[in-house]
Order: C-alpha cells, then sequence, then structure tokens
C-alpha cells in the first residue's frame, strides 16, 4: 500500500529519539513537512544532519507556558503524532508527587495542549486532520512497577476518545497506537533483564517485541487517508498480547 504525505504539514512530538524520530524520518521520505518537538538539542541537530529539511523546536513538554511559546510560529498542521512520554518506573509504594506530576504533565497534559494548539488551528481552517496519540499495552493492562505510566496511558486513551468525539465534526480523525515493548531507550530500561523480558515474550501470541518499525507503520496508517473511516480507536501492536 502506498501511502504519500506530499503537501501535508506534520507534527511529531519526542522526535529525538526511537519510535518519534523513526516517525518524523518516515514522514519526511513520505513528502511530508515535518516539524520535530523534542527537549534535547543535540537530538534535533543530529535529526537535522539526517533530514535536512525537518524543522526543529526544542521545547520541554512538561512546561505548558514553554510549549504555548514554542509552538506559536509553527504554522498550519495536518497530521500531529503525540509520541513525547516518560515512563519512570517504582513500586507502587513509592511513588512520589514528583514523578507522578512529572509523567502526567507530558504523558496526559501536554497531549490535550498540544492538540489543542493544532486542533484550533485545523478547525479555523475547516481542512481537517489527523491525530495519534502514542499510547501503550500498559493503558489496558496492570504491569508490576508501571503504576503512574499505566495510569498516564489509561488516561490518554480515554482522551483520545473524547478528542474523536468532539473534534470528529470537524474532520479531524483522533486515533492511537497501543504497541507492546520496542527496545528504544525507553524499553530498554524496563525490559532489559532477561528474565523479566522472557516472562513478557512469553505473553505475546507473536512471541517477540515490536520492532520500530511495526509502530511507525501503524501510525503512518492511521494518520493517512488510507484510514479515514477510522476515529477513536485504540489500536494494539502488541502481536496478539491485550487479546489473551
Ligand atoms: P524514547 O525514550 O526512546 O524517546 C522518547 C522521546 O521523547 C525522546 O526524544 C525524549 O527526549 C522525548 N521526550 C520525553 N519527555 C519529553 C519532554 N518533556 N519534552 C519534550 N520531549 C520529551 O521512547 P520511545 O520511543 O520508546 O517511546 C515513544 C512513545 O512510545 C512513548 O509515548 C512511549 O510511552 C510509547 N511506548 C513505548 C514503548 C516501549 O517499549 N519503548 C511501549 C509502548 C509505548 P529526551 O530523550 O531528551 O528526554
Amino acid at each position: 500500500m502506498e501511502i504519500s504525505f506530499a503537501g501535508k504539514r506534520a507534527l511529531v512530538t519526542g522526535a529525538g529519539k526511537g519510535i518519534g524520530r523513526a516517525t518524523a524520518l518516515a514522514l519526511a521520505r513520505c513528502g511530508a513537512e515535518v516539524t520535530a518537538v523534542t527537549r534535547t538539542q543535540a537530538d534535533l541537530s543530529s535529526l537535522m544532519e539526517e533530514c535536512a529539511s525537518i524543522t526543529p523546536v526544542c521545547v520541554d513538554l512538561a512546561d505548558w507556558g514553554a510549549t504555548e511559546a514554542a509552538l506559536q510560529g509553527v504554522g498550519p498542521i495536518d497530521l500531529l503524532v503525540n509520541n513525547a512520554a516518560c515512563a519512570s518506573l517504582q513500586p507502587f509504594l513509592e511513588v512520589t508527587p514528583d514523578q507522578f506530576d512529572q509523567s502526567f504533565n507530558v504523558n496526559v497534559k501536554a497531549v490535550l495542549h498540544v492538540s489543542q494548539i493544532v486542533a484550533r488551528g485545523m478547525k479555523a481552517r475547516g481542512s481537517g486532520g489527523s491525530i495519534v496519540n502514542v499510547s501503550s499495552q500498559a493503558s489496558q493492562c496492570a504491569l508490576r512497577d508501571h503504576a503512574v505510566y499505566c495510569a498516564t496511558k489509561a488516561a490518554l486513551d480515554m482522551l483520545t476518545k473524547v478528542m474523536s468525539l468532539e473534534l470528529g465534526p470537524h474532520q479531524i480523525r483522533v486515533n492511537s497506537v497501543n504497541p507492546t515493548v520496542v527496545m528504544t531507550e525507553m524499553g530498554r530500561v524496563g525490559w532489559s533483564d532477561p528474565i523479566k523480558a522472557k516472562i513478557m515474550t512469553s505473553r505475546i501470541p507473536l512471541g517477540r517485541f515490536a520492532e520500530v518499525e511495526d509502530v511507525v507503520n501503524s501510525i503512518l496508517f492511521l494518520l493517512s487517508d488510507k484510514s479515514n473511516m477510522t476515529n477513536g480507536v485504540t489500536l494494539p501492536v502488541d502481536g496478539g498480547f491485550l487479546a489473551c
């Protein structure tokens, strides 16, 4: 299936590393004008070396005011990928207020905020659009030491559904992808231990973790007009984990 984003303007958050970086590069390869948002300048510099057409925005999305200022000048956006997130793992009884606030600020509040900024423009132009939120299998399944992360992703799934309800009449579709473990920097923090990894893969019918490209391909599908009637779904990219 050929997907072209020629003439489309895309914004990807958390585009410095992992899934977000690969998504930004894939969108650029498919013809989109891409704005990459992340908080580490060195990642943006290396991304621009890899793909000179990408427009960089360096901001900490946990900071509402700084985000508002940083995104003011990005111009019209047709495709939004809310990918940035943090995963701070700890036993439930050791969760601190700071860890809770930081996680909800990035994983949920920043998604709401960036989406408001982008969707207001889409609505004003009457051009419609597509938004993909990067959630997780952890939104729907309890994982040890993931109390806060699971809670943020469960909140994100419901945010996705309400956004799809309210933005749908403006022809703005909102969906999420919900991957299983991917061995990015974030994935390695939780799943490098071979015993833990084996227990997880044994619960995945396909018997393996997801590759970055598995997730990117699902994001591209949901962004594209190949999924024109799909709105408000949480799409597992999990080898069947959530089906069991
Ligand atoms: P990585 O940690 O590899 O990359 C995350 C990117 O987001 C980094 O560039 C990071 O920048 C950026 N980011 C994080 N916090 C902020 C912030 N406050 N402001 C701006 N940028 C920020 O993660 P993945 O690629 O693995 O994860 C991408 C998405 O996929 C996340 O939503 C994650 O929850 C989800 N996911 C990941 C899974 C996995 O196993 N890897 C499984 C299921 C879902 P910096 O490095 O500078 O902090």
